[in-house]
């Protein structure tokens, strides 16, 4: 165990069938954790609870759209019931949306990814904070993206607006939250090799070699780069950062 001070702790994690959640269950698990993951797919769902080999006593696993109120409300509820309490709330779900000039993107396009990326981490933020304040202890980690820092070439505008607002909401709420012993920090990864960045390589035409090599480290991270970030926020040891901005880029932004 690297944190035992999360033997025990109830997480909580969206987005959490497959990539950065999925990765961060498993570090959680291992430092002794009940963890309930949440997202849109139940087969992915049933196939990483397969994977991560545990009982429900320690692993429940909750299909829900992040997107939709009714939904939150329910995964909030779910893992109380289940779990007792929620003491870590990754707040992860996210898709990357149309790579396309904004000229060549429908309303439609902008409205989903803004749906998921913002509402869907604000709705999270609104029904999970009320459990921490009850117990005046709490830790969250959204995820944003180095685009929501700098704007990097790739034509996404939903999806740097959406990580922007983010970054925004972090800082915000982060202020809000403190006066109940409730920390709220993000993390900004750049591309991991998960669906996502295969999607975008797609999209965009470029392969992961030429943006690996735009990277001083000189590759993509692994998920369990960022999962190690997220349990060094959920952990004790960053008791006094909140309201931070936690890049995890090999250098690309330095
Ligand atoms: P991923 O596509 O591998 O996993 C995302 C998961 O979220 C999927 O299991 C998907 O089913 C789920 N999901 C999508 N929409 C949902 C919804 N409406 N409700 C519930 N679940 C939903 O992606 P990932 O790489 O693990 O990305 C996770 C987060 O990290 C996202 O917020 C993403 O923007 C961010 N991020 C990723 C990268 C990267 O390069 N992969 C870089 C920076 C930031």
């Amino acid at each position: 165990m690297t944190y035992p001070d999360l033997n025990q702790k109830i997480v909580l994690i969206t987005g959490g069938a497959a990539g950065l959640g999925a990765a961060a269950a498993k570090a959680f698990l291992d430092e002794g954790c009940k963890v309930a993951i949440v997202d849109i797919s139940a087969d992915a769902l049933a196939k990483t609870q397969a994977d991560l080999g545990v009982g429900a006593d320690r692993l429940i696993a909750i299909t829900a759209d992040v997107s939709k109120e009714e939904d939150v409300k329910r995964y909030v509820t779910e893992t109380v019931t289940a779990f007792g309490s929620i003491d870590v709330f990754f707040n992860n779900a996210g898709i990357e949306g149309k790579v396309a000039p904004i000229v060549d993107q429908k309303t439609e396009d902008f409205d989903r990814v803004m749906s998921i990326n913002v509402r869907g981490t604000w709705l999270g933020l609104k029904y999970v904070l009320p459990i921490m304040y009850a117990k005046k202890s709490g830790s969250i980690i959204n995820t944003s993206s180095i685009g929501g820092l700098v704007a990097g070439p790739m034509p996404v505008s939903p999806y740097v607006t959406s990580k922007f607002a983010i970054h925004g909401m972090t800082r915000v709420v982060a202020n809000e939250a403190a006066a109940y012993g409730v920390r709220v920090n993000s993390v900004h990864p750049s591309p991991v090799n998960t669906q996502m960045m295969r999607s975008l390589e797609s999209g965009s035409g470029v392969s992961q070699e030429a943006i690996a090599a735009t990277i001083p480290l000189g590759r993509y991270a692994e998920a369990v780069d960022i999962a190690n970030m997220v349990l060094f926020l959920a952990s004790e040891k960053s008791n006094f950062v909140t309201g931070s901005q936690f890049r995890v880029d090999g250098g690309m932004l330095s």
